[in-house]
């Protein structure tokens, strides 16, 4: 089937093809989006650690050093549009020896060149004055004021929302299969649908490599490097203050410590390079090293409170920066966006922006853009919970009723759930409604609600189905060739 026609086609619904695309839409011209899976966020941008970079771990010169000092400015004002959630919580690099020390000042030295603000070297007295549950042995630490925590999904959904309010598609399930470029036009084929764009960026994160090699472009081949983590239950993130990293080291910034957004607290990345893009289990041997690198830095680990475990994949290429490229007319190349690309994704996207489409196209503000997108509900951290009794009481109330307590463990009512189904993309499964509510994120991970979310999410669609109407329902139109409620089981969250 042909679908309308674009200026500018994006492939991959992560933080940035949603950033671009987001950035695009404040200029008069027709954007679409291609994601292959059932939701956007669900590649690279699903399972990360959440910080915004200050910007001091890279050389000065990189693209990476470049865009991530912007990011940490970026973001309060895109939450204060979004109200996907941003906290500026600090991040601390910590000392233990005189040569650990000179480090940081090195890192503080690259930071200033860089252009990041807000940077200093801390002695022990202030470092255990903010940070008590610290181990006793730091002498140092690199404070990054400007750092901070998002949820990272959360960001990515609240871009989406945002274009979709803005007219834009997005089209979910439709995985790139074959493009052709014909007379100055890219025909983009899906496995249902040909699309057709003057412009086309690639942003497929992991599989970025294989869509420009469906152009026929030689292009640097993308080296999946795993990062596992443990996250505990909700209110354990106050053991600490800040984002707590050890001295770098040559595979990264290393295993960090520190609180989500909404107050779990967090152990994690490794890296560990492996051949499959698919492969996000963690073994018990990885989770142990987590735990043991984290007792080095914090004490009093929460062990009996762990909830789960889950990975997220680097796209690597040679070089270890970003490779940004018009890789042949009218085709735009994001490749290698390993971290920090969530921090960077606001300021890729307006160089794609001024590097690629403004070159190709005369750009006209859009004067209805409208750059706000109302919350969900309180943060987790902030919200004042029922005792375990009466939140349960409040899970008896019909599953009908909008003040119905859905999730016991996260506390989350029936209303927050519809608000999410009603936000504009069309939702099919328990996960991408856990992912903007926190539904099935608590100590049980699902076994009470899951079932109960399926419901709702069935009952949602069957009544707008029967009061559908395809002119007025565009996004549901759009994506109305799936099967409805295929409610799959996954492991990954
Ligand atoms: C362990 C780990 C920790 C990290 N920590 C941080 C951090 O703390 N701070 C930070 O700034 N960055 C961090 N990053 C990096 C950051 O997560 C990524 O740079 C960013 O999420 C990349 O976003 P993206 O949009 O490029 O890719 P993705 O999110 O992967 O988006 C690409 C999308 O393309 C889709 N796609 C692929 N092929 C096709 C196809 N054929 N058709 C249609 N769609 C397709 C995918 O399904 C996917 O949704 C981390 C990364 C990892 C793995």
């Amino acid at each position: 089937m042909s679908k309308p026609s674009f200026d500018v086609l994006i492939i991959g619904g992560g933080v940035v093809g949603l950033s671009i695309m987001r950035e695009l839409l404040s200029y008069t011209m027709t954007v679409g989006l291609l994601e292959k899976h059932d939701d956007v966020c669900s590649g690279v941008s699903k399972a990360n650690s959440g910080i915004i970079h200050a910007g001091f771990d890279d050389n000065p010169g990189s693209l990476r050093a470049r865009f991530a000092p912007q990011g940490s400015m970026d973001f309060k004002k895109l939450d204060d549009e979004l109200h996907f959630g941003y906290r500026e919580i600090g991040s601390l690099v910590l000392a233990r020896t005189d040569s650990d020390t000179k480090i940081l000042k090195a890192l503080q030295a690259r930071g200033r060149e860089n252009g990041v603000s807000g940077l200093s070297i801390l002695e022990k007295s202030e470092l255990y004055r903010i940070e008590p549950a610290l181990q006793e042995n730091f002498i140092a630490a690199l404070y990054a004021k400007n750092s901070g925590i998002v949820s990272p999904y959360e960001f990515g959904i609240a871009l989406a929302e945002n274009c979709v309010k803005n007219g834009a598609y997005i089209g979910l399930d439709q995985a790139v299969k074959a493009i052709e470029y014909k007379s100055g036009v890219y025909h983009v084929q899906t496995e249902t649908d040909t699309f057709t764009s003057k412009l086309l960026i690639n942003t497929a994160g992991l599989h970025a490599d294989s869509i420009s090699r469906m152009l026929g472009i030689n292009t640097p081949q993308i080296h999946p490097r795993k990062g596992s983590y443990i996250v505990f239950n909700r209110g354990t993130g106050s053991l600490v203050n800040h984002v707590l990293f050890p001295i770098p080291q040559e595979t990264g910034k290393g295993v960090l410590v520190t609180p989500t957004f909404h107050g779990n607290l967090m152990i994690g990345p490794n890296a560990i390079d492996i051949d499959s893009k698919e492969d996000v289990s963690t073994t018990e041997e990885e989770i142990e090293d987590l735990l043991s690198k984290a007792e080095r830095i914090v004490t009093n680990i929460p062990y009996t409170m762990a909830i789960k475990t889950f990975a997220g994949l680097r796209p690597k290429i040679a070089g270890g920066d970003f490779s940004l490229r018009e890789a042949q007319e009218g085709f735009f190349e994001c490749s290698g966006i390993a971290s920090p690309g969530l921090t960077s994704a606001p300021a890729i996207a307006r160089y794609v922006c001024s590097h690629f489409v403004a070159l190709h196209m005369k750009l006209e503000k859009n004067h209805t853009f409208d750059p706000y997108r109302a919350p969900y509900s309180q943060p987790q951290y902030k919200r004042t919970f029922l005792s375990p009794k009466q939140a349960n009481e409040e899970s008896k109330i019909p599953i009908s009723e909008s003040d119905c307590m859905i999730c016991r463990c996260e506390q989350i009512r029936r209303s927050t759930i519809i608000h999410a189904l009603d936000a504009g993309l069309s939702l099919r499964t328990p996960e991408a409604l856990a992912r903007r509510t926190r539904a099935g994120f608590g100590f049980c991970q699902g076994n009470f609600c899951r079932t109960r979310v399926e419901t709702i999410i069935h009952e949602y669609h069957t009544s707008k189905k029967n009061s559908f109407s395809p002119e007025k329902d565009t996004t549901f139109q759009q994506n109305s060739s799936r099967v409805p409620a295929s409610f799959i089981r996954k492991q990954n969250r």
